[in-house]
């Protein structure tokens, strides 16, 4: 008789507080500056700024240099590295279908995509559908 093992045996979870070491998908690039994770905003009127976001998982901080109004959608968000746009077009935002932007993260077997939501104030955070069979984020909200 084969054992079979379950899938949830097999995900690898990724623990609230994780350090998530993650790099620009278009050039690679580290986007951890200083245990910070930063990345350029451009706010509706076209002024850049830089975000500031917390790279451990669930602990929610996001700051900017410019001011964005509370719950304000970033019209875009940059690489500092190759300035390459890092909105997708094929999803959005879970909770406030608001515009998101993918990273890549760096799991235990390899580096995964990983979505963050565009709007000001909004913590939606999540992995694409395929990782998320092997994959999965403690205490977040949609996993
Ligand atoms: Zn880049
Ligand atoms: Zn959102």
């Amino acid at each position: 008789m084969q054992l079979m093992m379950s899938k949830e045996n097999m995900r690898e979870i990724i623990a609230h507080g994780t350090y998530l070491r993650s790099f620009c998908p278009h050039c690679n690039d580290v986007l951890i500056v200083d245990d910070l994770l930063k990345l350029i905003i451009i706010d509706e009127s076209g002024e850049q700024g830089e975000l500031i976001l917390s790279p451990y998982l669930n602990v929610f901080r996001s700051e900017s240099t410019i001011q964005i109004p509370d719950r304000s959608i970033a019209k875009d968000i940059r690489c500092p590295c190759c300035s390459a746009s890092l909105i997708v077009k094929d999803r959005d935002c879970e909770h406030c279908h608001s515009s998101v932007v993918k990273i890549l993260v760096e799991a235990v077997s390899h580096r995964i995509d990983f979505y963050i939501c565009s709007r000001k104030g909004c913590k939606w955070h999540g992995l694409s559908q395929l990782d998320a069979q092997d994959i999965c984020l403690e205490d977040s909200d949609e996993w």
